[in-house]
């Protein structure tokens, strides 16, 4: 199996992306395993930040590396989140934290106008100065529940409504079916492809 280093501490996102790498014959190991610290996340977008995580990883390792960074966009809040997902109630913040503040910043909102979305970019370096990454990124659609639901998933998972369903919350699909639908799962299975395509002199 070929090694490379995956660019994330987030327990969640580490047994997420572990699961579908080995899949396709990839043996993913986390960066805490060579006691690498992860980097500032100051960039303006998904691209910029997973770009600047898979470069320290793989300078750090040695190893071809592998980042994502994703967040959740809610329209009515123009986007917010976004990047600043993961410290959306402040630098430090919990789940738990983080979807408070979103319940109260979307306080009143009727449900129409509660749409939003998961985003995904996630990128391949051979090494920490490769000058061509794979660049993958795709897009999950909901909607911002009033209260949490389900005990699955992480993060907004509790107050994502699965579009077209009737009240699913991602926090209420299995491990599996979530791997297979959402923003992350949809990305990484794409990184996936181009990577087995270069392999094979295809890209
Ligand atoms: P990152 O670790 O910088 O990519 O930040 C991602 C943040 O976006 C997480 O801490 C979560 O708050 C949110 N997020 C991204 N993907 C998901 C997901 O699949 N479920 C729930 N929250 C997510």
């Amino acid at each position: 199996m070929d090694k490379v280093v995956l660019a994330t501490g987030n327990a969640g996102k580490l047994r997420e992306m572990r699961q579908l790498l080995a899949d396709v014959g990839f043996e993913a190991v986390p960066q805490s395993a060579f006691g690498i610290e992860p980097p500032v996340e100051d960039g303006e977008s998904f691209v910029d930040n997973a770009l600047v995580k898979a470069r320290h990883a793989a300078r750090g390792s040695g190893l071809p590396a592998i980042a994502d960074d994703s967040g959740l966009e809610v329209d009515a809040l123009g986007g917010a989140p976004g990047v600043r997902s993961a410290r959306y109630a402040g630098e430090g913040s919990s789940d738990e934290d983080n979807n408070d503040r979103l319940l109260a910043d979307l306080s009143g909102v009727p449900p129409e106008r509660r749409t939003a979305r998961y985003r995904c970019a996630i990128v391949f370096v051979a090494d920490a100065a490769d000058p061509a990454p794979l660049v993958c990124e795709a897009s999950w659609e909901g909607r911002i529940g009033t209260e949490r639901q389900g005990s699955g998933g992480f993060g907004y998972d509790p107050l994502f409504l699965i579009a077209g369903s009737s009240g699913l919350t991602a926090a209420g699909m299995p491990d599996d079916l979530k791997n297979r639908v959402s923003h992350r799962g949809q990305a990484l299975r794409a990184l996936v492809a181009a990577l087995s395509g270069r392999a094979s002199g295809r890209t």
